[in-house]
């Protein structure tokens, strides 16, 4: 408010000015002025003096600075807000520029963070964008899967953890909502892992158990391919078929597990059968960590509004993604169009459900006025525009996450005893994998129908004699 005094003041002078000078110095006529003078007058009848002239023009251009100068007080809000309350980002792609870019040499002089180039994420941008918290993907193509898929989540694990060993100044690992809290106090970047696709467990409830314990806090249950036991959102388009009809037996003992363990269960990427199955097993809220609203962009990666509902009945989290295919569902698209996501997911499943997961480094094409990660301010501006209040801009920014995340950690009970059943033998696929555990002591549980027939068999002997 106080800008927008200083510019009438100093219009109101300059007015006075241009009226002075033109009365006693009486200048050539300015072509520019008086085509500004001319359309003032048409359009509100305007004296024809010269200094009536000059105020009409001036006038103009007050209006003209309110409207920047009104654009500019709803970025310094945001930006009063994000001191305090900083975004945490659901999903971002770093880690895989890291491994494709430098394969993973963080020592290179190319992948100092400070400077590094042609990426949408760095320091200085980060810093810039007010980022507080980012769940780091630790992706491995579904190429990888029945192969080297649990080698390579590791080496990205590892990429995440070395982040913030070698630049402890910007990013801190953490593994709980109380971390958290203390990086936004320290002014540093919460750092958590977030693996995406349930093939990196390689359908082990060990190997889930053991990522927890590496600091891993959510796990997207597909990426963009069936797990033995969570159908993918291509299901969904017809490209694959249906395996698990949402979850498996042994899938909804992966969402089990990760209940007691206390690990965010994570529905982008799978189909519509799983998000529900998921929605409905949980005993603690769910998130989306880098999806948008299907009802305006006819994308099977957003989510329908029939979902929305259950996000809202659960307390789940839905973090907006900015990649422009599943904002606008073409190649371009606009900050104003993510931000109509987040107006729409808020008015379905209300304003706690809403977040931001960028999807940086993930994607190829971003919304105009969303490039990199120093742009979150712009968006949270354009909230404030549409008249979101204080507190639904903190919920989306960083409150609806910590409560999700809080939810997680009250559900989490590690005195229960762990799930312990395998996935059947029939359901694993690669020549590479051995079967120790498995063939050497088989049980009813690993193969009954193996053991339905042996008994069969003896039965009928016995009969037959
Ligand atoms: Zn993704």
């Amino acid at each position: 408010m106080g800008r927008l005094l200083a510019i009438i003041t100093w219009t109101k002078d300059l007015c006075s000015l241009f009226c002075t000078q033109s009365s006693s110095l009486q200048p050539r006529p300015d072509p520019a002025v008086q085509e500004a003078a001319r359309s003032g007058q048409t359009l509100h009848g305007s004296t024809g003096s010269r200094c009536g002239d000059g105020v009409m023009w001036i006038s103009w251009c007050l209006w003209a600075l309110v409207a920047i100068c009104a654009g500019d007080q709803f970025r310094d809000e945001a930006e009063r807000i994000m001191q305090e309350t900083p975004v945490i980002d659901g999903h971002n792609d770093l880690p895989w520029q890291l491994l494709t870019m430098f394969n993973n040499q963080l020592l290179d002089e190319k992948a100092n963070l400070t400077s590094l180039a042609h990426t949408h994420t760095n320091i200085p941008k980060l810093k810039a964008g007010f980022v507080g918290g980012q769940f780091w993907s630790a992706y491995t193509p579904c190429d990888t899967q029945n192969k080297d898929a649990v080698k390579r989540t590791l080496e990205q694990i590892d990429v995440v953890h070395r982040m913030c060993q070698m630049y402890p100044e910007t990013f801190v690992c953490v593994t709980n909502s109380t971390g958290i809290r203390q990086a936004f106090r320290e002014g540093r970047v919460a750092s958590l892992v977030g693996v995406e696709g349930g093939h990196s467990i390689d359908s082990s409830l060990g190997v889930l158990r053991t990522l927890y314990h590496l600091g891993v806090r959510y796990l997207t249950l597909t990426h963009s391919c069936n797990t033995p036991w969570a159908d993918n959102w291509l299901v969904d388009t017809g490209e694959d078929e249906a395996q698990s009809q949402g979850l498996s037996e042994f899938g909804q003992s992966v969402v089990k597990e990760m209940n007691r363990l206390g690990v965010i269960i994570d529905l982008a990427h799978v189909s519509v059968a799983t998000m529900k199955a998921a929605l409905h097993l949980s005993k603690a809220p769910v998130v989306f960590s880098h999806s948008s609203a299907y009802s305006l962009c006819n994308h099977r990666r957003n989510v329908p509004d029939d979902v929305l509902k259950l996000v809202n009945q659960t307390g789940s989290l839905v973090m907006v993604n900015f990649y422009n295919d599943y904002v606008s569902c073409q190649k371009e698209a606009t900050l104003s169009q993510v931000a109509d996501h987040l107006d729409h997911i808020k008015k379905v499943a209300g304003a706690g459900a809403v977040g931001f997961g960028g999807d940086y480094d993930g994607v190829s094409r971003l919304p105009l006025g969303l490039e990199d990660v120093s742009k979150y301010p712009d968006l949270v501006a354009e909230l404030l525009r549409r008249q979101w209040t204080e507190a639904e801009v903190r919920g989306a920014l960083a409150d609806n996450l910590l409560r999700v995340f809080e939810a997680v950690e009250q559900v989490s009970d590690h005195t229960q005893s762990p799930e312990e059943q395998p996935i059947p033998l029939d359901k694993l696929q690669g020549s590479c994998r051995t079967t120790y555990g498995y063939s050497e002591a088989p049980s009813f549980h690993h193969q009954p129908r193996a053991l339905l027939a042996s008994l069969t068999t003896i039965l009928l002997g016995l009969c037959l004699l």
